[in-house]
């Protein structure tokens, strides 16, 4: 196919020709379960809290507490 082709092929195709729409079958979580309700104290970036460590009685992010070792 010529781009001139494609380009008609294109303009004159259905929507559903060119992808294929589907209801998505997976329900999106709700944003508390992807997002963790702690906050980092160094940078105070909201961080899952299966990221977040405990240091001297403080959350701290994983990068964060990196740093914080080295
Ligand atoms: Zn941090």
């Amino acid at each position: 196919m010529s781009r001139e082709e494609t380009f008609k092929y294109v303009h004159n195709a259905k929507i559903e020709d060119l992808f294929d729409v589907k209801e998505p079958n997976l329900e999106v979580p709700e944003k508390a379960l992807i997002y963790g309700d702690e906050t980092c104290s160094c940078c105070g970036e909201e961080t899952a809290e299966a990221f977040i460590r405990m240091k001297e009685g403080k959350p701290y992010c994983i990068d964060c507490l990196e740093k914080i070792k080295n």
